[in-house]
């Protein structure tokens, strides 16, 4: 290109980022600048999409020619080494005032670093969370920027095009998260948030399926419904069409022949990693991450499949079906909002380590379209944020203590029966204690800093008076 014409550029055309640049593309007012390392891509993508008016380049000299300043691009190249090698790219001919914005997958701890890094040559970075998958970054992602609010100012409007937009009032799902790293922490705990809503799911499926020996199909009736109500969720959603669709070469359902060996490709596990890091209880998560792990350990599990379990089969009678997965619906409900009221822990202790301004209500509605965690319940989590944005943790926000107050009995019931028919229900199981361990008066805690002072004088604190004590146990040599 003559002259420096585009608005906005995208480096890295595989899957996500052609499908961001036809997004940009696509929206009044743009014109989109793309590079790629390997020209054959580029060339792919323009050919296919005459009608995307972009601007190609085959090397970074070209690339960064073809921009208007302040020169705005967005990199969507594999995380970790490829995205700092396009960084240095960038940052080598880029001015004073430009933007980079990193939309791949990063660490946030990366993120930060990549941060203080591009500032100091006087550019912009952002990084930003892009969730939605290849769909999302075409038709409408939720996306989770951070980086400084001047660069927002640039990119915020042309974002807000792109983004999905909730189905309720239609706000673009996208917000200032916050400075550097906080976008890409944010997606990372959404992405957390994700593994426990499907492991949730999961149980739920597998307890009705035990329990009543109904079939995939029936059971994805049962999901269909329920995406009627309070747990209306894209995830709800297409498990229905999972449990639906029928495996071609067998005849059989589908996911009675997919191998129940759950993959995961990391983001679930810095969730955790940090949590444990900022001292967090996001056990939901952490359990939803390590049941993916415990599906995977084949030898182990092989090894163990005629360990004891309980004495006599299980199953609920038919009058009670109906009854039981109205149980098993409620214990999902309130499972769920455990989860998310962990996740949000997760982010106020993050905002507090890192110093980031984050609004939680603001996080909840940018969740509402466009990406995989979207559903009903996230008006309830804005709401609550709304009123009271100092809120201590979502379980007690009215509407969520209601909704608790109503299904507790539920899910104790449904815990019990899965502990004694020998049913894994890590995560219901873990968010009920979680949730009573917050509401127990007492803890045995106390018992916890005893013994720590026996063993090894770490002191305790006492109920009725200020200061630190040590006792001179008997066992004390
Ligand atoms: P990808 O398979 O992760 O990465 C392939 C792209 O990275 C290609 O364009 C490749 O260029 C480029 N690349 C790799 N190393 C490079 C280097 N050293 N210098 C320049 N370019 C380099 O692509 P993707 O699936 O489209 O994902 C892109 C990013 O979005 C990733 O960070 C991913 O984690 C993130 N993301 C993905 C999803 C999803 O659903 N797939 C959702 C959200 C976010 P060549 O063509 O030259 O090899």
């Amino acid at each position: 290109p003559e002259t420096a014409s585009a608005n906005i550029g995208v480096v890295g055309l595989a899957v996500m980022g052609s499908n961001l640049a036809r997004n940009l593309a696509s929206r009044e007012g743009n014109t989109v600048a793309v590079f790629n390392r390997s020209p054959e891509r580029t060339r792919t993508l323009v050919d296919e999409h005459p009608e995307a008016g972009f601007i190609a380049s085959e090397s970074y000299d070209e690339f960064v020619a073809s921009l208007q300043k302040p020169r705005t691009a967005v990199i969507m190249v594999q995380a970790g080494k490829g995205t700092d090698a396009v960084i240095s790219e960038l940052t080598a001919r880029f001015e004073p005032g430009d933007i980079i914005v990193d939309g791949g997958n990063a660490n946030f701890h990366d993120t930060i670093r990549r941060e203080a890094e591009v500032r100091s040559h006087g550019l912009h970075f952002v990084g930003m969370g892009v969730s939605g998958g290849e769909e999302g970054a075409l038709n409408g992602p939720s996306l989770m920027p951070g980086g400084t609010a001047e660069s927002y100012e640039t990119l915020g409007p042309i974002l807000r095009t792109i983004a999905a937009k909730a189905p309720e009032d239609g706000e673009p799902c996208v917000t200032h998260v916050g400075t550097d790293g906080a976008g890409h922490f944010v997606k990372m705990v959404h992405n957390g948030i994700e593994y426990a809503d499907m492991q949730l799911i999961a149980e739920a499926y597998d307890l009705i399926r035990q329990g009543t020996g109904k079939s995939p199909a029936e059971i994805a009736d049962i999901f269909a419904a329920w995406n009627t109500g309070e747990l209306e969720s894209y995830l709800i959603e297409i498990t229905a069409e999972v449990l639906r669709q029928v495996d071609a070469a067998t005849g059989e359902p589908l996911v009675d022949v997919i191998l129940d060996a759950a993959g995961a490709k990391g983001t679930g596990a810095w969730t955790v990693q940090n949590a444990l890091d900022l001292g967090v209880p996001t056990s939901g998560i952490a359990e939803a991450v390590f049941a993916r792990s415990l599906s995977s350990k084949a030898a182990q599990r092989e090894a163990s499949a005629d360990l004891p379990g309980p004495a006599e089969a299980w199953t609920v009678a038919p009058e009670d079906a109906d009854a039981f997965i109205e149980d098993v619906r409620r214990a999902l409900y309130a499972s769920k909002i455990i989860a998310y009221s962990q996740g949000f822990d997760e982010i106020i202790s993050g905002a507090e380590q890192f110093g980031w301004n984050i609004d939680k209500g603001e996080i909840a509605k940018i969740w509402r379209a466009g990406c995989i965690i979207r559903a009903r319940f996230l008006n309830r989590i804005a709401e609550a944020y709304a009123d009271d944005p100092s809120l201590v943790a979502l379980v007690v926000a009215p509407y969520f203590r209601d909704a608790i107050a109503g299904a507790q009995e539920s899910w104790r019931r449904v815990v019990q029966i899965a502990a004694g028919a020998g049913i894994p229900t890590p995560a219901f199981s873990s968010s009920l204690a979680y949730y009573d361990g917050l509401r127990a008066k007492r803890l045995p805690a106390a018992l916890i800093q005893g013994q720590r002072d026996f063993f090894g004088a770490h002191t305790y604190r006492r109920i009725d008076k200020d200061g630190v004590f040590h006792t001179l146990w008997s066992g004390d040599r």
